[in-house]
């Protein structure tokens, strides 16, 4: 069984004590040294003393602590008078060390928690729908009600459709379904659905969602279905497209995308003890002992926030904070300083060097993750904004690529293959013309919706241009890929767009290409292109195949 985070942390603690006389001969060493005046070998020396007192009041060894802060004051003194340093100093510090020895010799590895446990600041994990969610739909007019459950069927739902009241009843209470779309009015009965849905749920511990839908605008009917404890509410006709998003968010529940967190601390204890609480907290964690490798890493993981140490060996926090914002990729990089350092001129001059924030250790676990998340949080906002496409929420042209580019590489590292599609809306001109842009918008958001709803997880959606989409489908082979494509292009044919009294529908062509057959980007970028081109050319509406060539 994987270990606890508490657990870990204690190993970790225990890892920490075991290695103290090793750190502490290190200390002397260095102490020893015959030109420890030179400045350097101070700063060494206050580094490492430094970093003891961090990490051991981190780890709840005060006593510890409070001794490596005096050996710090000491050596920090000696650190003022480089030029005239008094004789003194060595000696007390070797006296201090004995000092220092002994405490550590009365640390026993059984010392009780040093944090917090940490089960308590965990929100549980919601289980996630990997199946098609089923929803059952109730609306007494059978032609209204077939349509729409083509309709929501065409999203990706399994629908079941009634329409009587009492045989819906009947199935939910012996096997509810993911969610509830549910007419108001039957036959006679104003708020017949209403009554239905709150009898239903009356017996419940867990409540179904449900949207009602209505030919009534009117407020008692709304309050009716909040009565009933409806989720959502919409007026006949109504939009498949936005039902159905609402249902997608109802049904799905979507883990958020981990917050990533680099943290660089020149000890190793310390930097394991932020990421088991981090990760503990649902983040993604990379941690770094040695700053001169950051940029590597930065490149590499795509951080949401780092998580910076002051005093390392290399360079220190403050010039790796500046050195990092003077790159224009990470200007807006989110860094928080967590030191021991308690010298708030320094908090300030480590806040003008680009750090966002200036964190004291020892920190409590849910401090730390709080400070941290929230930044990570608006970073990754403002990167989506960077990413994605405003009308669709999809991908934009610039990020398709780069995921294209990487999943390609990714691809030919393991032997697999993927397949990338472009779909173009099939005479979307034509819509524009004839129902206007706002109109056309909305054909685009559907489009884009379903991609979203029906495509693999794993699948990478974006708007390449205009009224033209790229798919990417990681370890997927060619034939499945057509298969899945058309599947989603009939989908799509039969999708009904209203407009007043006026009623379309609206055809993509596609044209898909393998990276088993076109290893290059270019080429494959090319090929889907020009596949997308033939199936135009041979009367739209269709999937096109790029040709295989080996
Ligand atoms: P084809 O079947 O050959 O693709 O014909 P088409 O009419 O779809 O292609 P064409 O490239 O001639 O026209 C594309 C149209 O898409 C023109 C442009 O005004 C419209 N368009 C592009 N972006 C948007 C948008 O964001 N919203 C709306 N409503 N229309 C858009
Ligand atoms: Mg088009
Ligand atoms: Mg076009």
């Amino acid at each position: 069984m994987k270990p606890s985070a508490t657990e870990r942390l204690r190993n970790l603690k225990k890892a920490f004590i075991n290695q103290l006389p090793e750190q502490i001969k290190k200390i002397r060493d260095a102490l020893e040294a015959h030109d420890v005046t030179a400045i350097e070998k101070l700063e060494d020396l206050h580094r490492q003393i430094h970093t003891l007192k961090g990490t051991a009041a981190s780890f709840g060894l005060k006593n510890l602590s409070v001794e490596a802060d005096k050996g710090e004051q000491l050596v920090k003194t000696a650190l003022k008078d480089t030029f005239s340093p008094s004789d003194q100093w060595p000696r007390q510090m070797q006296e201090h060390l004995a000092i220092i020895e002994r405490e550590i010799s009365c640390i026993s590895t059984d010392e009780p928690e040093c944090v917090e446990n940490l089960s308590l600041a965990l929100a549980p994990t919601k289980a996630l729908l990997d199946r098609e969610a089923i929803v059952y739909l109730c609306e007494d007019d059978p032609i209204q009600c077939s349509n729409l459950a083509t309709q929501i069927g065409c999203f990706g739902f399994k629908v079941k459709s009634f329409v009587d009241l009492e045989k819906f009843r009947k199935a939910a209470c012996a096997e509810p379904p993911d969610a509830i779309v549910m007419d108001m009015v039957h036959h006679d009965l104003e708020t017949g659905g209403a009554d239905v849905i709150r009898h239903i749920m009356e017996g419940r511990k867990e409540a179904i969602p449900v949207v009602f839908i209505s030919a009534y605008s009117h407020l008692a009917a709304r309050i009716a279905a909040v009565r009933a404890g409806a989720s959502a509410y919409f007026v006949k006709p109504a939009n498949p497209s936005i039902l159905c998003s609402t249902l997608h968010d109802l049904t799905t529940r979507e883990e958020p995308e981990p917050n990533r967190i680099m943290i660089v601390d020149d000890d190793p204890y310390l930097s394991e003890m932020y990421s088991s609480i981090l990760r503990e907290a649902g983040m993604e964690t990379r941690t770094l002992n040695d700053p001169m490798q950051a940029l590597s890493l930065l490149s590499e993981f795509k951080p949401d926030l780092i998580l910076m140490d002051m005093y390392m060996s290399g360079c220190n926090g403050m010039e790796l904070a500046k050195a990092i914002r003077q790159m224009e990729t990470y200007i807006s990089i989110p860094i928080v300083f967590l030191s021991s350092e308690t010298d708030v001129d320094l908090h300030f001059d480590a806040r003008k060097m680009g750090g966002d924030e200036f964190l004291v250790k020892p920190i409590k676990p849910h401090h730390l993750i709080s400070a941290v998340s929230v930044r990570a949080e608006r970073m990754k906002l403002l990167r989506s904004y960077m990413v994605k496409d405003s009308m669709t929420g999809l991908y934009n042209h610039s990020t398709i690529k780069e995921y294209l580019a990487i999943h390609a590489e990714q691809a030919k590292k393991n032997d697999e293959n993927i397949c990338f599609a472009m779909i173009d809306i099939d005479h979307f001109k034509k819509v524009n013309d004839t129902y206007g842009h706002p109109v056309g918008d909305q054909v685009l958001i559907t489009l884009a919706r379903m991609l979203k709803q029906r495509l693999r997880k794993t699948d990478i959606i974006g708007r390449y241009g205009g009224e033209e989409f790229a798919v990417i489908l990681p370890g997927c082979p060619i034939h499945e890929a057509e298969s899945i494509l058309d599947q989603l292009r009939k989908n799509f044919a039969s999708i009904c767009f209203t407009v007043g009294q006026k009623i379309f529908s609206s055809t993509f062509s596609c044209g898909v290409a393998s990276l088993s057959s076109y290893p290059e980007i270019e080429q494959l970028c090319n090929a889907a292109d020009e596949a997308l081109y033939s199936a135009k050319h041979c009367g739209r509406d269709r999937i096109a195949t790029a040709p295989s060539q080996r």
